[in-house]
């Protein structure tokens, strides 16, 4: 078995991220999907897991069932703010179980109860669930890294020395999206004035639906830049060309980035994968669609 960490190390890196399916119908368009994708031979397919542990069966499953029966290496979230610490082992453990080797130490956003009453053992914050990821099974581990600064953190380089902390405890870090690469450049600067050696693989978010991408943007932090924005708006009535001109604004971000040297890259997929690979087909990184 090998570990993203080998993956990484043998060249650039293509990866999706998916969420486990809700409906009969939505796990034949992820099926369809994960089918479609295999076709650019990603590195590794990461499975989000949902806030309050909603999503516990749904991505232990389709991590497992991934690992099975395609050529991508799955990377399960697991979210700290969801359970117990002891939940936390018995999840880490089945994982280990099944073969799984490759795990997303996050805090999550919402909470069961205040992180401000937690007893004694019960995590905090991401760094201790790569501690603990690391104890249980000796995982490879990846963490969040946020290039405009998590949106509550008191101030930017506080947040960026809790990153370089916890990044220096984990194997590698996938970003969350973004829209200007002066952003992730910024981060990687940052941590590496901090120490930091580990990849930091951008996170790609393509335009196809202005509310979505809207709504995202509002809740993760990240900034719309006015160019991004007057390029949308213009198109706004006519969803096609929104999708269009979404996948031309991530081309052109991506192209930015490989120029200045990135280990990969990493596309927030919705479970819709025609974006990413127009996006990876005019970078010349997968077959034409
Ligand atoms: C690639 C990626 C994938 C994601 N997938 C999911 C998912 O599947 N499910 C989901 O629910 N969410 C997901 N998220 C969202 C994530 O859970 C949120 O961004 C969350 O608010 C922060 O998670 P974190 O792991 O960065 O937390 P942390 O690293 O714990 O940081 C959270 C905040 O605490 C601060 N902090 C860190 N350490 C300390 C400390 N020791 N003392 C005081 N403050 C500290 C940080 O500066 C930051 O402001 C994802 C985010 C990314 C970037």
């Amino acid at each position: 078995m090998t570990t993203i960490t080998q993956l990484l190390e043998r060249g650039f890196s293509l990866s999706v991220e998916m969420w486990p399916p809700r409906s009969t119908e939505a796990e034949v368009r992820l099926q369809d999907s994960l089918e479609r994708i295999s076709d650019l031979n990603p590195t590794f397919a990461s499975i989000t897991y949902g806030a309050a542990g909603s999503t516990r069966e749904r991505t232990h499953d389709l991590v497992v069932l991934i690992n099975h029966e395609h050529v991508m290496t799955p990377m399960a979230h697991l979210v700290c703010a969801a359970h117990s610490r002891a939940e936390l082992v018995q999840i880490l453990e089945r994982y280990r179980s099944a073969g799984i080797e490759n795990i997303l130490a996050l805090r999550g956003d919402q909470p069961l109860r205040s992180t401000e009453a937690l007893a004694d053992g019960e995590l905090k914050h991401a760094i201790e669930l790569v501690d603990l990821a690391k104890e249980v099974g000796d995982f490879c581990v990846a963490v969040a890294a946020h290039p405009e600064g998590h949106p509550n953190a008191t101030d930017l380089a506080t947040d960026r020395r809790y990153l370089a902390e916890k990044l220096q405890r984990a194997d590698f870090a996938v970003t969350q999206f973004f829209f200007r690469a002066e952003d992730y450049l910024g981060l990687v600067d940052d941590l590496k004035n901090l120490g930091n050696t580990k990849p930091i693989i951008p996170g790609i978010m393509p335009i196809t639906n202005v509310k979505t991408v809207s709504r995202m943007a509002e809740l993760s932090g990240t900034q719309l830049p006015d160019e991004v924005v007057k390029r949308i708006v213009a198109v706004a009535d006519d969803p096609d060309a929104v999708r269009r001109v979404g996948v031309d604004i991530a081309t052109e971000l991506c192209a930015e980035l490989i120029e200045s040297g990135i280990p990969g890259l990493h596309f927030y997929t919705m479970n819709q994968v025609s974006a990413t690979l127009e996006i990876c087909a005019n970078l010349g990184l997968g077959p034409l669609v």
